[in-house]
């Protein structure tokens, strides 16, 4: 530890650690750094932080690795319920929730498994929900040229639950429809209703 936190005011330096931020935000909510249960706090909050916004270190190249296919199926391809977890830039509170990302292939299709670390990329920083919405769509648009992409994000944020309005069962729907999803109201209802379906056909 670079500096013994103490109760002057000592502005936080470029230098200072999250760790040694986050002792300092012990004393300022008006905790006591040393009693045992917040001794090592510092320490875990910073690794928690660096995971949560780990997606500042991810790239698009990496993440998709070559698992791009030809493959002449144009039949709409939807990944749904993908679980995400990110955190609000206003108030850097979690929101957290399910998104659904569907693409109409253009002789190209992704590896399933990298839609969901897409969505991760983009989760794990300090979002809005309305930008990671349409980053997963645009990244997708980018990466496969598709005739399409639709995603749609359910969530919900601690920010409205815990603080300010307490409204603990609302939630949030934000969309992103590009190319044909944009164009074709059958398109978007043929993703919608296979997004709605709750009814899973494997159990
Ligand atoms: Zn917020």
């Amino acid at each position: 530890m670079k500096s013994k936190p103490s109760a002057v005011k000592v502005m936080p330096s470029h230098e200072d650690s999250i760790a040694d931020l986050m002792q300092n935000l012990l004393l300022k909510i008006g905790e006591d750094p040393e009693r045992q249960g917040l001794v090592r706090t510092p320490q875990r909050a910073e690794k928690a932080l660096r995971f949560l916004t780990s997606g500042y270190e991810m790239d698009i190249a990496s993440i998709v690795n070559g698992a791009l296919f030809d493959e002449t199926c144009d039949e709409m391809v939807v990944v749904k319920d993908i679980e995400f977890y990110s955190m609000c830039e206003h108030h850097v509170l979690p929101f957290f929730g399910t998104m659904h990302v569907a693409y109409l292939p253009n002789n190209k299709v992704i590896g399933l498994s990298k839609i969901p670390r897409i969505v991760d990329m983009f989760a794990r920083r300090l979002q809005l929900q309305e930008r990671l919405t349409h980053q997963v769509a645009e990244t997708l648009q980018d990466v496969l040229q598709p005739k399409g992409v639709g995603v749609i994000c359910e969530a919900r944020h601690f920010c409205m639950m815990m603080r300010g309005v307490e409204k603990q069962h609302s939630g949030t729907v934000t969309s992103a429809m590009l190319g044909g999803f944009r164009e074709r109201k059958e398109t978007r209802d043929e993703f919608l209703s296979l997004v709605s379906a709750r009814n899973h056909p494997f159990y």
